[in-house]
């Protein structure tokens, strides 16, 4: 997969000033969200994109909790999210509203994803490997609650996991518990 990068821009936000670059494969156009200094083993978040979660302040899932949680994080200790365009478990939008309908009729988040013939989770993360090497990261902290990301990097040493603490609302209480119970989250 050829793989295209943009040059490296400013992005000062209510976090703290981050500094972005984009990475495009295929139709996908990820985006990488950094302060400075990385040192030699910067705290990275691998963030998945989750349309709803993100900007439109869902309750149904963490996801926006934990995007805060990781600008907060490092924009005040520095390090690097890498948000990677994968919608819904990288269902896709379409699909992942369907799957929230299917959710409305009682189905938990993992049944639901099969009722529309997908695995629970359909995410790779051979990207982020990529994204680390550019920035020749070899060691990082991982903020993260989810041990397939642990397993997931091949050439990258994971010297520490730093827990993301959310308080589960009256909504997303179930799909924690799921995750939890079905997914093997740590939380
Ligand atoms: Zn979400």
């Amino acid at each position: 997969m050829r793989i295209n990068i943009s040059n490296v821009a400013k992005l000062p936000t209510k976090y703290g000033n981050f500094k972005i670059q984009s990475f495009r494969e295929g139709v996908k156009e990820h985006l990488v969200i950094f302060k400075e200094p990385l040192g030699e083993t910067p705290i990275v978040r691998i963030h998945s994109e989750c349309l709803t979660g993100d900007t439109l302040g869902s309750l149904k899932c963490d996801c926006g909790d934990q995007l805060q949680f990781a600008l907060k994080t490092i924009g005040e200790k520095g390090g690097m999210i890498i948000y990677l365009r994968q919608e819904g478990r990288d269902i896709g939008l379409l699909n992942k509203v369907n799957a929230y309908a299917l959710q409305d009729a009682g189905y938990n988040t993992v049944e639901a994803n099969h009722q529309l013939g997908f695995e629970a989770d359909e995410r790779s993360y051979e990207m982020v490997e990529v994204i680390l090497n550019h920035y020749k990261i070899r060691k990082i902290k991982l903020l993260t609650n989810n041990p397939k990301k642990l397993q997931s990097l091949k050439y990258i040493e994971i010297i520490e996991r730093i827990p993301i603490i959310i308080e589960p609302n009256q909504y997303n209480k179930e799909y924690l518990k799921t995750k939890k119970d079905e997914m093997g989250h740590l939380l």
